[in-house]
């Protein structure tokens, strides 16, 4: 009887499992760690002194990438997972209907997950104020996954993240880099607009990280930019300023993470844009790309 019940347990995890790596995810993420008085806040954001090959999972490319891409992957050691303990688990999407890793693939997966997105309630105040959840727009095979906070008044009306005058900039930005904004895909640590921009509260960040991780899973990014404090913060796990964590890189899974300062303080304090030009410089750099003088 007692081995009836253990195989029975053991298969349901089994499926359980199978049904989340179908609905896109590559890992399951780990509990924040808890820190000791001599472990500083910054342990959980790990420099990315290394890299990890390409998984051999599902959602690893199938195609070779562009010409202008960067082929080369150095191998590396795996880094931990930094990412937050999942509060809500949702029922696993359904399993796709196109080859595993292709656009096809990404883009029907990524539009199963915008529509539970779309009907998601689990942060009351937001749901209840929004327009529109705001779920994230670009490229399903960009190589560059860009991360900013949550919606202002002009992505909660459009639907679009980083579209008011932070949009405008980060355009700038792209443009400067010698990107397009379809080169990369854009999302939010949060899909709904907080009350007056406030900042998301850790709970809400919590409720929405089941989105972002399907998205990267799905996009599977070489690189994530994180723009400003609440994305580079929550993304990773740490405490870190933004003052502190730019200039660095981080391991998140198989993608390099930079960190720089959101469009938005870039806004109220110009004489920033030169440290964001810095990181985005080395960014560059490390992705392969040409970097402007
Ligand atoms: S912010 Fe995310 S978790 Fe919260 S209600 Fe919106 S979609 Fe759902």
């Amino acid at each position: 009887m007692a081995e009836d019940s253990s195989f029975a347990i053991d298969r349901a995890l089994r499926q359980e499992l199978e049904g989340w790596r179908r609905a896109g995810l590559s890992h399951l993420p780990m509990p924040p760690r808890k820190r000791s008085a001599a472990s500083p806040a910054s342990a959980s954001a790990k420099p990315a002194t290394t890299r990890t090959p390409p998984s051999s999972n599902s959602f690893s490319r199938t195609t070779s990438p562009p010409a202008s891409r960067t082929t080369s992957r150095p191998t590396t050691a795996p880094a931990a997972s930094t990412t937050h303990a999942l509060p809500v688990v949702s029922e696993p999407l359904p399993p796709s209907p196109h080859a595993a890793g292709s656009r096809d693939d990404r883009e029907w997966r990524l539009n199963q997950l915008r529509q539970r997105v779309a009907a998601c309630t689990r942060c009351q105040e937001l749901a209840s104020a929004r327009t529109q959840t705001v779920f994230g727009v670009g490229n399903p095979e960009a190589r560059f996954l860009f991360i900013g906070e949550a919606p202002g008044a002009d992505e909660d009306a459009q639907g679009e993240p980083f579209v008011g005058a932070a949009g405008q900039l980060l355009n700038k930005i792209i443009t400067a880099c010698g990107l397009k904004r379809e080169d990369i895909y854009i999302c939010n640590i949060l899909r709904c607009r907080p009350p007056g921009n406030r900042k998301p509260l850790p709970e809400e960040a919590a409720n929405c990280r089941e989105y972002l991780d399907g998205q990267i899973a799905i996009i599977d990014p070489d690189f994530i930019v994180c723009w400003g404090a609440t994305a580079a913060q929550n993304l990773m796990g740490t405490e870190e300023s933004i003052g502190r964590l730019r200039g660095r890189t981080f391991q998140h899974g198989r993608a390099t993470v930079f960190c720089t300062y959101h469009p938005s303080y870039l806004l109220r304090n110009p004489a920033a844009k030169k440290d964001v030009w810095e990181d985005m410089k080395l960014f560059l750099k490390q992705a392969g790309l040409p970097v402007p003088a």
